[in-house]
């Protein structure tokens, strides 16, 4: 008999799998660069970003894989500030080992910019630092000049 190699590598992914590593998925259609620069990915890693591939859950989606790298609590944080309706997959040796939703948290420090241009965070070399008033929808309180930042004019720093 001999062996017939199937090709079903045409069913699978359209982005290529990763060995180790994480995966983030469903996030928003338009973000996954923005979101892979936030989290200071572009520089050194392998990267595979993904958008507006098709999803079942949400119409469309985009997605990061990053080879080599386990992203942790601090980058689920600032992933959720843009995509709270995000997954993230730990892979080791190419098997899912962690499923994770990602959370808004009680308190974002440094990542996100005040939306108040009088702040003293947009002036001066001052940490930035809001309290969460809202998840859905998505409001943040800076803890200098009590202005309330929407999700959707939330600045990231660059
Ligand atoms: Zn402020």
């Amino acid at each position: 008999m001999t062996g017939q190699i199937q090709d079903d590598s045409k069913k699978k992914l359209i982005v290529s799998p990763i060995e180790n590593g994480t995966v983030v998925d469903h996030l928003p259609p338009g973000t996954a660069v923005k979101i892979a620069q936030m989290l200071g990915l572009m520089g050194d890693s392998i990267v595979i970003i993904g958008q507006n591939l098709k999803s079942t859950k949400f119409g469309r989606k985009d997605l990061i894989k990053v080879e080599g790298k386990f992203l942790g609590e601090p980058e689920f944080n600032k992933i959720a500030l843009l995509a709270p309706n995000a997954t993230v997959n730990i892979v080791r040796d190419s098997a899912i080992t962690e499923k994770r939703h990602v959370a808004v948290p009680d308190f974002v420090e440094r990542v996100a910019l005040c939306a108040n241009t009088n702040c003293i965070t947009n002036k001066e070399n001052v940490p930035t630092r809001f309290i969460t008033a809202s998840r859905s929808p998505l409001i943040m309180v800076c803890n200098y000049c009590g202005y309330e930042t929407k999700g959707e004019e939330l600045k990231l720093k660059g």
